[in-house]
């Protein structure tokens, strides 16, 4: 007898039949090629469309592995696939789907984003997997026919062996099983338990009654269900109302509920909120006034849905959905930058071209940076859209992500919204996209395959013939000057809805205010922002104090006048380096000598910058001790729920103060909110990245947009040391255009992008001196393509911004230059010489990079 290796499979290594096909195959590793493998004829049924976009489970190093069956030009001709022999090939172990799960199209898109990016293959191919791709691999013990024979021998065989050895043999031969399955399976040995298994395994394996075997198991993604209670067909509700149910006023009541629903109402809401409910329900439904149906489960959480009645456009937005519009009929993959401030109604600009592309019978996509189901956006689409809406977000577990993407493969579902990685979502219709914040740094991909979600969206655009809209109310320089150059339509949206007016933003100069108050308490919270958070505070209203801890306290940053040290050459912060007493650049590795007395005022007194929430947190309530006060941040953001619970707690105003990071500035519509704080708009400044200016604009300025936007006008206030630098003092005015001409001079003149193409390399090893090796050999390989005086610089090696993370030292080059072809050639220099780096030496190379720390 041979025992079947996976369940319903044929075993390894069967040998049937010559006429076999060769597939090519793209696997998730980092390995820059596609793979063949010979397709067993028991496998192949007769297709008539052949199979491609279908996984299949191939042997790779002693491993199986999910891959996908790829176009065989998908990769051009690349020799490297090519050189396989079809007689050394190993074999498909099985065809995963009876279908394709993956579009040719996808594949085409993901693999030329994969090359402009010098990213793996199949690791760009991997993301377009259904959710619950990724399978374990086991190695778990089985019996050998020798294993059978003396188990069948029974007591006579078995019994010379150890007890414990006997156990075991008994358990494998129910079913294959690894070390630690035996190890839960035999729990209650009495003598050392887990050396007697080991020794049991070893004693077994020598004599060879037990072999080890490769399997496969995959993890279980079970679609979930909710059952949903409907009015039955054929019922008029009012008639009910007025006939059948007047004697019974509780079923009356429940069954207005349930009719009032469009969709349906899943039972499980209804009977959390009242166990009584389920005797109801089965009341109306013997009455025959009530259905049930099994449908699909879309959200983990309830949201919170504000009205999704329509309203007429404003003049300003008429005008802007025009050209939308046009592009959404005519299937042209145009693309537009919809700059609006907030509060100017980009969203309901969203949601009507989404109602445009469904109504010439298309899909539609809607990313935001982080997907909370708190979001507004993706209340509004579904306050407005109902059911056609499929919400993909991080909390899902595998079958509820399984079930959102199966309704939008088979067109049930019409609309997805999601996080970057919706971008993978089997839409083949789709007729528009939309990136809201398109500047958030969210949107690139940090591992892998580092895509960036707007330069990903832009060829599904233009493959799937669909306008892409970009929308914010600052958007990325790069996006911007895009604009500027015609590269994509810039659409305007500066007014607020209704006339309502931005809100009134102050700029407290902390420098003045120590200076009026020199033996003061410290200036986290300054004279004038104590006392707007107590008017506040009397009035009723909430408070948002916001800190953007991001960063380190390792720059030296003068508390008199807010100065920090920068490098000449690259103009970004200076970072201090205690060790050596010295600054440090972390992008050319330039030294200075820590200054003596400040370089900005003179002050004798420098001092090292680092405040968290924690201790904003303990100075808010020694100043308001009997305010409610909560904190999020990203810490106590990966709690379950807290954020939830926080965002909640402002919409019901149940918080007189919020103290929070970034994650308070985005996307939520608080009408209680009174008064924003910002704590320290210089930290953000100081942070060694070229985006450290747009950033901070960026930030101030959306976290301004997040007070006044019900009718009671909204206070902003923004502590500064630097009341005057262009990324600060054009938050008082609103004034994007005034910033951008700014930061665009500065770009050119430093050729930063968009003027310049970047590639970062980041070399990270244990030993500091390996990863300083590593680094510097990789920057001698960048440096032989480069001719004498041709327009491309090699920053680096230097330590990383972030110098030590996990243990781990990190280096960092920098290869920045006008001409794209040339940085493209360096980067691939360095990629091929990081193959011959000593094991245990990490080279991640990001092309148009994002995160700079
Ligand atoms: P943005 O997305 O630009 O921040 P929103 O779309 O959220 O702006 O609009 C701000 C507020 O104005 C929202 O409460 C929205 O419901 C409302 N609004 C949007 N468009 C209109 C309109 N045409 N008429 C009336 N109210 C509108
Ligand atoms: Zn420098």
């Amino acid at each position: 007898m041979t025992a079947p290796l996976f369940d319903g499979l044929p075993p390894l290594g069967a040998d049937d039949g010559a006429d076999e096909e060769i597939l090519r195959v793209a696997l998730p590793v980092p390995l820059d090629r596609l793979f063949d493998y010979r397709l067993p004829s028991r496998l192949s049924r007769p297709e008539t469309h052949g199979h491609l976009g279908k996984r299949v489970r191939v042997p790779f190093a002693g491993q199986l592995l999910v891959g996908l069956i790829v176009p065989r030009e998908l990769c051009g001709d690349d020799p490297e696939t090519r050189n396989e022999r079809p007689g050394k090939l190993a074999e498909i172990q099985a065809l995963i789907d009876e279908e394709p799960v993956v579009s040719v199209a996808m594949m085409g898109v993901l693999a030329e984003a994969a090359r402009e990016i010098l990213a793996p293959i199949g690791t760009a191919l991997a993301h377009a997997l259904p959710p619950g791709s990724s399978p374990r691999t086991a190695r778990p013990y089985a019996l050998t026919p020798r294993g059978e024979r003396t188990l069948a021998h029974g007591a006579r065989a078995a019994g010379a062996l150890e007890p414990v050895t006997g156990r075991i043999l008994a358990r494998i031969a129910k079913k294959p099983l690894t070390r630690a399955e035996l190890a839960r399976a035999l729990p209650d040995e009495p003598d050392a338990p887990g050396a007697s298994i080991d020794q049991g395994l070893e004693d077994l394996l020598r004599d060879g009654l037990i072999e080890r075997r490769l399997e496969f198991r995959a993890a279980k993604a079970r679609i979930p269900t909710d059952r949903i209670v409907h009015v039955a067909p054929d019922i008029d509700p009012d008639e009910v109302a007025k006939t059948t149910l007047t004697r019974a006023a509780s079923q009356a009541r429940l069954f207005q509920e349930i009719a009032a629903a469009a969709h349906g109402i899943a039972t499980r809401s209804l009977t959390k909120s009242d166990p009584r409910v389920g005797a109801l329900l089965r009341a109306l439904a013997k009455r025959g006034l009530v259905v049930f149906e099994e449908r699909p489960r879309l959200f983990a959480t309830e949201t919170f849905l504000d009205g999704g009645g329509e309203v007429s456009l404003s003049e300003d937005q008429s005008e802007v959905l025009g050209p939308i519009r046009d592009a959404i009929k005519r299937q042209v993959p145009e693309r537009f930058l919809l700059h609006g401030v907030t509060g100017s109604g980009k969203t309901e600009v969203y949601l009507r071209a989404i109602a445009e592309a469904l109504e010439v019978g298309r899909q539609a996509l809607v990313l935001v940076p982080e997907i909370t189901l708190t979001h507004q956006i993706v209340a509004r689409v579904r306050a407005r859209f109902g059911d056609q809406v499929a919400v993909l977000h991080s909390g899902l577990k595998p079958g509820e992500r399984l079930a959102q993407w199966e309704r939008l493969r088979s067109r049930q579902t019409a609309i997805a919204v999601g996080a970057r990685s919706a971008l993978f979502a089997p839409l083949d219709a789709l007729g528009l996209i939309v990136i809201d914040e398109e500047h958030d740094g969210a949107y690139k991909n940090d591992e892998g395959f580092r895509y960036h979600a707007r330069d990903l969206a832009e060829r599904i655009a233009s493959q799937a013939h669909c306008p892409l809209i970009l929308g914010s109310a600052t958007p990325s320089l790069e996006t911007r000057h895009s604009a500027e150059i015609g590269r994509i339509r810039r659409l305007s949206l500066p007014r607020r809805i209704g006339g309502r007016p931005l809100p009134a933003v102050e700029i407290i100069d902390l420098a003045k205010e120590k200076a009026k108050n020199p033996r003061g308490r410290k200036l986290i919270l300054s004279r004038p922002l104590r006392t707007a958070i107590q008017h506040a505070l009397d009035q009723g209203g909430q408070t948002i104090l916001f800190l953007n801890r991001r960063g380190f306290s390792t720059r030296i940053f003068c508390f008199q006048c807010g100065h920090a040290e920068r490098c000449d050459d690259c103009d970004v912060a200076l970072v201090y380096h205690a060790a050596d007493y010295q600054l440090r650049c972390h992008y050319c590795d330039g030294v200075r000598d820590v200054p003596e007395r400040c370089n900005g005022c003179g002050d004798p007194e420098t001092a090292l910058l680092g405040v968290g929430t924690e201790r904003l947190e303990e100075e808010v309530r020694s100043v308001f001790p009997s305010a409610r006060i909560m904190r999020l941040d990203r810490d106590l953001a990966s709690r379950r729920g807290h954020t939830e619970s926080v965002l909640r707690a402002l919409k019901d105003e149940e918080v007189d103060i919020v103290i929070g990071t970034q994650m308070v500035a985005k996307g939520h519509d608080f009408p209680g909110v009174q008064l924003v704080g910002v704590v320290a708009a210089d930290i953000g400044l100081h942070l060694p990245d070229f985006r450290a200016a747009e950033r901070t604009f960026q930030l101030l300025t959306q976290v301004a947009g997040r007070a006044g936007r019900a009718d009671r006008p909204g206070r902003v206030i923004v502590q500064t040391f630097v009341p005057d630098h262009y990324a600060v003092a054009p938050v008082a005015t609103h004034d994007y255009e005034g910033f951008y001409r700014e930061e665009i001079g500065h770009r050119e003149a430093l050729g930063y992008p968009p003027f310049a193409e970047l590639t970062r390399v980041v070399v990270q090893a244990e030993n500091e001196s390996e990863a300083r090796e590593a680094a510097e050999a990789l920057a001698a390989a960048a440096r032989i393509p480069i001719a004498d005086g041709a327009p491309v610089e090699l920053l680096g090696p230097a330590p990383a911004p972030l110098a030590k993370l996990r243990g781990r030292f990190r280096f960092m080059l920098l290869i920045k230059g006008k001409d794209a072809g040339l940085v493209r050639s360096v980067s691939l220099a360095i990629l091929k010489a990081s193959k011959n780096l000593p094991r245990g030496v990490q080279t991640a190379l990001d092309v148009r990079p994002v995160n700079m720390l």
